[in-house]
């Protein structure tokens, strides 16, 4: 795109001032152009400094570039002038991962979803999506890091979708903070936030629905007998939507990531699946929007879950290979715990999710746990 000169060029720095409230310094926050803002401080003056011509061939800003390039990795390292943003923001293929400039977006609306990614599609650009449920955490940003390091363009879905949730569970209570979200993922790198209503997504006469026989009916489905129909018929209209390359899912839902491995399978969606290790706090927790609901009593109690991980992980690493000896050590551990109570602690296949009696093959170590009113899960993958 050519960079807009004359009362364009204004038109431009007007609209985005307006958009980023007179605050554009948001791009150098992200900390990810330092380098080529040492670079343009280097510069002689009037000269490019590393692809951005347009700004360094001005000279004007070659103090916010040595302020930027000085900045602590993360920090903002000046509040720029509208100009800059918008000869930044107008000429793409230039700096930010050395894969374009951009300004992250953020829409409702399906038919924008679709127009951005064609016009990413048409630029050769290829695109990665993480599908979140929102109120995004550390575990989130593991899997929009890793889609902004192998795809051009990353999309994160932002919607609590109301058909995975059972009834009497916590539809109306799930945190949102679309604010916070949004901060995340523009730290990130996600180049777009699709975040639509649930109008947007279910019509009210909506009658299609993905179900999966098996893989969804062990494990987490045996105590939310519909949650699987749901999430699989959300994730295929997202594909749809977004039709991206790669989809990004958490090990931390490892039944979900098996499920959708599945359907992707089945119905041969040509999308590749990865799966991302679980993030988790400092003392084992593992991460999870859910762990807002706990009391500062229960979040002590939700250890039980992580140390349980961690014990049967350490048996099967000694060696044991009998489930029922694994599971029951777990099972002790967490019934010591009087604010625990067990939904299941299961070993099956990571894949099939069928039971298994001795640890064989790519096991999956799974279980939920209810701290007080609070159902958490947990899980570990060993390939023995
Ligand atoms: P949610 O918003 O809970 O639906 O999660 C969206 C995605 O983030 C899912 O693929 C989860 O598995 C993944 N995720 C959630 N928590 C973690 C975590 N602690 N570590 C890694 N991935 C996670």
């Amino acid at each position: 795109m050519a960079v807009p000169t004359g009362s364009t060029f204004f038109i431009w720095e007007f609209l985005l001032c307006v958009w980023t409230g007179g605050r554009p310094g948001f791009f150098y926050a992200q900390g990810r152009v330092r380098k080529f803002a040492a670079r343009a401080a280097r510069a002689p003056r009037g000269k490019q400094g590393y692809n951005l011509p347009c700004l360094i061939a001005q000279g004007r800003v070659r103090k916010f570039a040595v302020k930027a390039a000085r900045a602590p990795h993360g920090e903002q390292g000046e509040i720029f002038p509208a100009r800059f943003i918008v000869n930044s923001a107008c000429t793409p293929g230039f700096a930010g991962h050395g894969k374009g400039w951009f300004i992250m977006e953020i829409t409702g609306v399906i038919d924008e979803v679709r127009k951005q990614v064609k016009e990413w599609r048409r630029q050769g650009l290829t695109v990665g999506l993480v599908p979140t449920m929102g109120y995004l955490h550390e575990g989130h940003k593991s899997l929009i890091d890793r889609a902004v390091a192998d795809n051009d363009r990353v999309v994160v879905s932002d919607f609590v979708n109301p058909i995975q949730f059972g009834v009497g569970e916590d539809l109306a209570t799930y945190p949102r903070d679309i604010e916070a979200d949004k901060k995340l993922c523009q730290q990130a790198g996600a180049h777009l936030i699709f975040h639509p209503e649930p109008c947007e997504m279910y019509a009210p006469d909506f009658s299609t629905y993905v179900e999966m026989q098996k893989v969804s009916e062990g494990l987490c489905g045996k105590t939310r007998p519909t949650h699987f129909k749901g999430v699989c018929t959300v994730v295929c209209k997202l594909f749809h939507i977004v039709m991206p390359d790669r989809a990004y899912f958490g090990q931390k839902d490892a039944q979900q990531l098996a499920v959708i491995r599945r359907m992707v399978r089945d119905l041969d969606m040509d999308i590749q699946i990865i799966g991302c290790p679980i993030i988790r706090e400092e003392d084992g927790l593992a991460k999870s929007s859910r762990n807002t609901y706990l009391n500062t009593e229960e979040r002590k109690a939700a250890l039980v879950l992580s140390k349980a991980v961690f014990c049967g992980e350490d048996m099967m690493r000694k060696g044991e290979r009998d489930a029922e000896t694994i599971l029951s050590a777990m099972r002790k551990l967490i019934e010591a715990e009087p604010l625990a109570r067990i939904d299941y602690v299961e070993m099956v296949d990571a894949d099939s999710i069928e039971p298994l009696t001795k640890a064989q093959g790519r096991v999956l170590t799974a279980m939920a746990v209810y701290i007080g009113s609070t159902r958490l899960i947990d899980n570990f993958i060993m390939e023995v």
